[in-house]
C-alpha cells in the first residue's frame, strides 16, 4: 500500500506556470545534497517554488528514513506556503523494473523516482559502471532498463530518463526517447524533465513530449541549493516561446 498523501502529475499540455513551479527531485545531506532540509524549504520559499518533494538516495537496506520523515515534518510546520513531499529516488535493479526499495519505505513515500545508476548486467550476477560500456551499449542497456522500469510500474516518477548515457557518453538517442515516451504515455507514471542531465537538449526534449503528452514531473536535482527552481525556470521559458 501506498500513503493516500501523494503529488498529482499533469500531462504536458495541461502545464500552467503555477504546475510547472514545483521541484521533484531534491537531496540534501542526508545523502549526497549541500543543504539542510530546513535550508532547502527556505531556499524554495525564497524562490518562490509552490511544491517540493525531497528524494533522497535510498535503497531496500536503508534504515535513516523515519528520522529524516520527521524532521521533514518538523521543518514543513514553519513554511506553510509550502507544499512538501517526502521520498526516495531508488534505482532500478533490473530489466523487469524491480526497484532497490523495501515494503516499509513504498508504504511511507509519498513519491518515488525510479532512476537508472549502475547497470546491472542481464544474466543478474552483478552490476557495472555505464562508464565501463561504450556508448552503443550503454544508451541500449539505459533504454531497456527505462521501459522495464515503465512497463513493471513501481515508481512514481521515470527519473532522469537518459541520464547515465547523457553524463558518460555524450548523449541519448532522441529514438530512444520516443520509445520512453511512447510507453510511458497511456501509464500513471510521469516522465521526469531533470535539469541537472537535460539542460543541453531540453528545447529538443520538449519539443518530443509535446507530441506524446505524457504525465510530467519536474525536477532541478537540487545538490547545491542555487539549483532549486531552475528546471521549472526553464520551462517556464521555453514554453512561453
Ligand atoms: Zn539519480
Amino acid at each position: 500500500m501506498r500513503p493516500d498523501r501523494r503529488p498529482k502529475f499533469y500531462r504536458f499540455d495541461a502545464l500552467t506556470d503555477v504546475l510547472l513551479s514545483r521541484d521533484f527531485q531534491v537531496h540534501t545531506l542526508w545523502t549526497d545534497g549541500k543543504g539542510t532540509v530546513r535550508e532547502v524549504l527556505q531556499k524554495a520559499s525564497d524562490r518562490k517554488v509552490r511544491e517540493i518533494a525531497f528524494t533522497e538516495h535510498a535503497r531496500h537496506t536503508s534504515t535513516y528514513y523515519p528520522e529524516f520523515f520527521a524532521e521533514i515534518d518538523r521543518e514543513a510546520k514553519d513554511f506553510p506556503d509550502l507544499t512538501v513531499y517526502r521520498g526516495f529516488e531508488v534505482k532500478i535493479t533490473d530489466f523487469d523494473g524491480n526497484l532497490d526499495i523495501s515494503d516499509d519505505m513504498r508504504a511511507k513515500a509519498e513519491i518515488i523516482l525510479a532512476s537508472v545508476h549502475s547497470f546491472p548486467l542481464r544474466d543478474g550476477s552483478g552490476v557495472i559502471s555505464p562508464k565501463t560500456v561504450d556508448a552503443a551499449e550503454a544508451t541500449k542497456t539505459e533504454r531497456d532498463l527505462s521501459l522495464g522500469a515503465i512497463r513493471a510500474g513501481k515508481g512514481d516518477v521515470m527519473s532522469h530518463p537518459g541520464g547515465m548515457s547523457m553524463r558518460f557518453h555524450g548523449g541519448f538517442p532522441l529514438e530512444y526517447y520516443e520509445e520512453l515516451l511512447d510507453a510511458i504515455r497511456d501509464t500513471d507514471m510521469a516522465f521526469e524533465f531533470n535539469h541537472s542531465y537535460h539542460a543541453p537538449i531540453l528545447p529538443e526534449l520538449v519539443a518530443l513530449v509535446r507530441q506524446y503528452n505524457p504525465l510530467v514531473s519536474i525536477g532541478s536535482d537540487v545538490h547545491d541549493l542555487d539549483t532549486m527552481g531552475r528546471c521549472r525556470d526553464a520551462l517556464q521559458d521555453l514554453l512561453r516561446k
